[in-house]
């Protein structure tokens, strides 16, 4: 069992103020995989304290200085990889293969990109008689969730640090045991004392303490629209500033004209990768009303297939969900469906057979003749159920994918790249890919309506951490 019993502040690792912890559960077999320290308002004040000290150095230093440092984060990553895809595969689920390549791979590829992006970021413009200049926001109080925890942590913790803030990081205290990895290779790597900080804890202490310091410039919240709009209300207290990743509910717009097995194909992997726990999962496929029947089919024959077992076994292709509560929460949504009256075509809420005793494993689900007014279709589950929604034309198609309190992600398919790029313009949200275009590092990442605001990844995601200053010149 990993045993975590301090907390990283001020370049070491401190006791807590506190005596309470917390246990960090094996997603694949329900046993216990490791325990936190439960920081609290004094290690939240301490964290605070440190990084402010640490500001001044940090963010006077050049840009190229702290872009040696996250190239060596990016390394010191890169050397752990096999641990931590495997600690990520235990503490959230997702298969070991996935894990090594998007929950290891994308922080260690983004902590490299970050430091090559700061190094050609132009930090002054001339803009008449001003110098234009962007400098660092200050103390980020980094709030991170368990779905993707080193990712999200790193899509904060990397263009942050590179834009010149001090950093105090409060992990998902569901799935945190990667956080530490990372505090162990910023110490090994030798930032500066206090440049980053590691204080775990629960939402509702450590998270609100972190929101509502006075000494935190900004808060880079990754997590559920619930838990945003609490941090927007301390926030304002204070009028901080924030940037919000939230909650999604994507459509996957299949038009008439697509090849309907790659776009049901493509949908139903974008559905249920990590186990549906994936906030721009394709969790609504809109077919037109004509290929309903077959879309059906097609749907349900895949998730059939879908082998779901132990993240750690080699044939798993779907994993167990992340906690017992999150197990709970998407079987309760499966029979919501079921009441409401949608047509069960695959899975259901009863436990898979065969799978591990004491997991957190649900069967992968398909519900067809759904009507988006349904909550399986309006609320985000958070688990491997795909909804199939009929649509009578491309009006009725774009009406349904918009009628959501959501837009982070979307799709859509045709065989005429340019005509699903038209439909894919008007669709309300931050990241619509046209016929499976690929995930891109540098593009920005971020949600309109209650996904919330701002955007992470590439240049904008280090715009994020900067203000303007401008300097009116006389001459
Ligand atoms: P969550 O909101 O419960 O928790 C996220 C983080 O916020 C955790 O660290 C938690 O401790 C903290 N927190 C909770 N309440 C808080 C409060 N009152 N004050 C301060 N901090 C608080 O979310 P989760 O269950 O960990 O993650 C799942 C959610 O995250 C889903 O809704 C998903 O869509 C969303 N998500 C969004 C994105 C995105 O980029 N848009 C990415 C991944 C996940």
């Amino acid at each position: 069992m990993l045993v975590r019993d301090k907390l990283f502040i001020g370049g070491a690792w401190v006791a807590p103020s506190g005596r309470q912890t917390m246990d960090v559960y094996n997603t694949g077999n329900g046993e216990r995989l490791g325990r936190i320290p439960l920081g609290d308002e004094k290690d939240i004040d301490q964290a605070v304290s440190a990084a402010r000290a640490a500001f001044e150095g940090w963010s006077g230093g050049s840009a190229q200085w702290r872009a040696g440092f996250l190239e060596k984060v990016s390394a010191g990553l890169k050397a752990r990889a096999d641990e931590l895809a495997r600690l990520i595969a235990q503490e959230v689920g997702m298969p070991l293969k996935l894990s090594a390549r998007i929950q290891a791979g994308l922080p260690i590829a983004n902590f490299a990109n970050y430091a090559k992006l700061v190094k050609e970021f132009s930090f002054e413009q001339k803009v008449g008689n001003s110098v234009v200049v962007r400098e660092p926001v200050g103390v980020v109080g980094a709030i991170t969730p368990w779905n993707y925890p080193l990712h999200q942590i790193t899509l904060k913790v990397a263009p942050a640090l590179a834009a010149g803030c001090t950093v105090v990081l409060k992990p998902s205290e569901v799935a945190p045991l990667n956080a530490f990895v990372l505090a162990e290779v910023i110490e090994l790597a030798g930032l500066p004392k206090g440049v980053f900080n590691l204080v775990t804890g629960t939402g509702q202490k450590a998270g609100e303490a972190l929101v509502s310091h006075p000494g935190v410039d900004m808060i880079s919240f990754t997590g559920s629209t619930r838990a945003g709009k609490r941090i927007s209300e301390l926030a304002a207290q204070s009028i901080k500033r924030t940037a919000l990743e939230l909650g999604g509910k994507s459509a996957s717009v299949i038009l008439e004209d697509a090849d309907l097995p790659a776009a049901v194909k493509g949908t139903i992997n974008g559905c249920y990768l990590n186990s549906g726990q994936t906030c721009t999962a394709l969790t609504r496929m809109l077919v037109p009303e004509s290929k309903y029947e077959e879309a059906a089919k097609l749907a349900a024959d895949a998730a059939k297939s879908f082998a779901v077992g132990d993240p750690l076994a080699e044939t798993t292709r779907l994993g167990p969900l992340s906690s017992i509560a999150q197990l709970q929460r998407v079987r309760d949504y499966i029979k919501k469906g079921v009441e409401e009256g949608a047509e069960l075509l695959a899975g259901g809420a009863e436990l898979p057979e065969g799978t591990p005793v004491g997991g957190y494993y649900v069967r992968p689900t398909v519900f067809g003749k759904v009507k988006n007014s349904m909550t399986i279709a309006q609320e985000e589950i958070f688990g491997p159920v795909l909804v199939i929604i009929p649509y009578k034309d491309e009006e009725d198609a774009v009406r349904i994918a918009n009628d959501s309190p959501y837009g982070l992600a979307g799709a859509v398919w045709s065989k005429d790249d340019a005509h699903a790029q038209r439909i894919a313009r008007r669709i309300r949200a931050g990241q619509v890919d046209v016929n499976g275009g690929a995930f891109n590092l540098n593009a920005p990442f971020g949600g309109f309506k209650q996904s919330g605001h701002g955007r992470e990844a590439g240049v904008y995601g280090l715009e994020e951490f900067l203000e303007y200053k401008s300097l009116q010149l006389k001459g």
